[in-house]
């Protein structure tokens, strides 16, 4: 694999937000070409990699035409081109996460029904073609209130859902394909991030707490390692392995699962890519998300996932009623505080809620890590010039 880092590697991302900067600045460490499609000449990424090219994710020949100019491809998200990857892929390109389980998990529904053909514990669901299917169903008692809806494709941080406490709630109904699931009750959020390399070998970081925003559906904190007993995390870590081992997937798989307030653990969805619930890695464990994807994609061993300081993570969202060019404020009292990591992404605008950065805390005290985050959160604002 030697011949793969230093000298003229070329490896392709697709898009260049946030995840892919991380991953070009981890593949800059091995001295790897990272080539980056993105539709957006100031993205996040534009500033890291080597080249970057502009064009259209989603559309077949652009993907096509980048994939020839490169030796690998991977992508930090999950809406692109999957036509133009197994195309790619047939012709012999190298192509990691593999473009047939993009394809799986880009539709809720067949996640869904990946998760029961191999036994892995998710919560009960239907999968119904539209508003009115989901009436008669609810009219015919086949679904009960409460419920989840999901639309199977394009949602993305909470978009896409919709809750269904009451009868009033139906009017928020959505139309189109949906997952229709059963009403968890949850106590907790968790997640695992898992890595397989191309010769099988698979290890698990450890499990993480994840509490939202109310308003939003994005995680406020990120808690590593997550409070929960041994045996939830036990099943948490057995799950993460048993789905990237049923998928025998390259790369790294995000993990997002519920515990239950009767202590049973159910998987709600996966992201096969690096991961918000893994920004934590770059700074408390010995080895990052993203060296950890380069190891499995390249085929090198898998890094050592242990933690070497307990964190919490949080999101810097754009605040509310600003939009346009992005100004931060407290930056300079936050840099004050002991074991604060800021990353900023350079996202030229801001919007209401848009993920602008985010700080990682690090202390050998997950409460005094809380309380740091606390006074962060209070410090440190996304606004607009104007
Ligand atoms: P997204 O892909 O947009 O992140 P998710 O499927 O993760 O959407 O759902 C967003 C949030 O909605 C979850 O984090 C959870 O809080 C809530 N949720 C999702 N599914 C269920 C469910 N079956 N029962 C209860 N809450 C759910």
């Amino acid at each position: 694999m030697e011949q793969l880092v230093t000298s003229q590697f070329k490896l392709g991302i697709i898009a260049g937000g946030q995840l892919g900067k991380m991953l070009a600045l981890a593949a800059s460490n091995w001295d790897i070409k990272t080539y980056i499609l993105d539709p957006k000449e100031d993205c996040p990424a534009s500033t890291i990699c080597t080249h970057f090219i502009k064009g259209n994710y989603l559309d077949y020949d652009t993907v096509y035409e980048f994939g020839k100019k490169v030796d690998m491809i991977t992508f930090d998200i999950e809406n692109i081109n999957i036509d133009a990857l197994i195309k790619l892929k047939a012709e012999g390109k190298k192509i990691f996460p593999e473009p047939e389980i993009l394809k799986v998990i880009q539709d809720k529904g067949s996640q869904k029904e990946f998760y029961q053909k191999h036994q892995i514990p998710t919560s009960k669901f239907q999968l119904l073609n539209s508003k009115e299917e989901i009436l008669n169903a609810l009219s015919n008692k086949s679904i009960r209130i409460p419920f989840v809806q999901k639309l199977r494709t394009s949602g993305y941080d909470g978009k896409g859902v919709e809750t269904i406490r009451s009868k009033q709630a139906i009017a928020k109904l959505m139309e189109g394909n949906s997952l229709i699931e059963e009403m968890v009750d949850i106590d907790k959020e968790i997640a695992v991030i898992v890595a397989r390399n191309t010769k099988g070998e698979i290890k698990t970081f450890p499990t993480v707490e994840m509490e939202f925003n109310s308003t939003v559906n994005l995680v406020e904190r990120l808690i590593c390692p997550a409070n929960i007993n041994e045996q939830i995390d036990k099943e948490a870590q057995a799950i993460a392995k048993q789905i990237i081992e049923s998928f025998k997937m390259t790369g790294i798989l995000a993990v997002e699962l519920f515990v239950t307030k009767k202590g049973e653990v159910l998987v709600n969805e996966i992201a096969p890519r690096p991961h918000n619930s893994g920004h934590h890695t770059i700074e408390s464990c010995i080895t990052s998300q993203y060296e950890q994807h380069l190891r499995a994609i390249l085929g090198f061993s898998l890094g050592d996932t242990s933690i070497k300081i307990p964190s919490v993570m949080i999101n810097l969202l754009g605040e509310q009623n600003y939009s346009g060019d992005v100004k931060y404020e407290g930056l300079t009292e936050c840099m004050a505080i002991n074991g604060i990591k800021i990353h900023i992404y350079g996202k030229r605008e801001t919007k209401p809620f848009r993920k602008m950065g985010h700080v990682t805390v690090l202390d050998h005290s997950i409460d005094s890590a809380k309380e740091k985050a606390k006074k962060v959160s209070s410090i440190l604002k996304v606004k607009s010039w104007n």
